[in-house]
């Protein structure tokens, strides 16, 4: 399948790469997952997105219900603020991505595959895309998407897969 940044991940032995159960899931659903990346390949469309879900009919200032363009701040990428009364929005704030220090992309991508695969993906499968050891931060991940799928359809609607 084609390399892709965050599903290529590094096997020593191609051959056992080929047979293994993560390269026949990427491969299923290759074509999903390329659209996928187009859509949200980057922190920018990722963030975009979530700002279309928090505020589907444009910003609105939930101090003031301004809905002028709010000021962003290139160091400061997901906070939104009023230009009416100065009101620091965080793009995240009631969101399972508050205060995270991952890549919103990486979230995105775990919602995305635990609900195409129909929650058999295994956690260390994500370990082996992102190669990280850290297998607490990914279970930590995995349990908010899984309580956040189980209580409504909110995020799949952010990821494309529901209307
Ligand atoms: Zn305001």
């Amino acid at each position: 399948m084609e390399k892709w940044s965050e599903l290529s991940y590094k096997d020593d032995n191609e051959e056992k790469q080929k047979k293994s159960e993560l390269f026949k899931i990427l491969l299923e659903h290759e074509e999903d997952l390329k659209e996928f990346k187009k859509r949200f390949g980057t922190e920018d469309a990722c963030r975009n997105q979530l700002r279309e879900w928090r505020w589907p009919n444009g910003f609105t200032c939930d101090r003031c219900d301004s809905r002028k363009e709010p000021y962003r701040n290139k160091n400061r990428k997901n906070i939104y603020q009023c230009r009416d009364c100065g009101y620091q929005a965080t793009l995240t704030v009631g969101t399972i991505f508050h205060k995270t220090r991952l890549p919103l992309s990486r979230w995105f991508l775990m919602i995305y595959l635990i609900k195409i695969t129909d929650k058999k993906i295994r956690l260390s499968y994500f370990q082996r895309i992102w190669g990280t050891n850290n297998y607490k931060a990914v279970w930590i991940m995995a349990d908010k998407i899984k309580k956040a799928l189980a209580e409504s359809d909110d995020y799949l609607k952010l990821v494309g897969l529901a209307d």
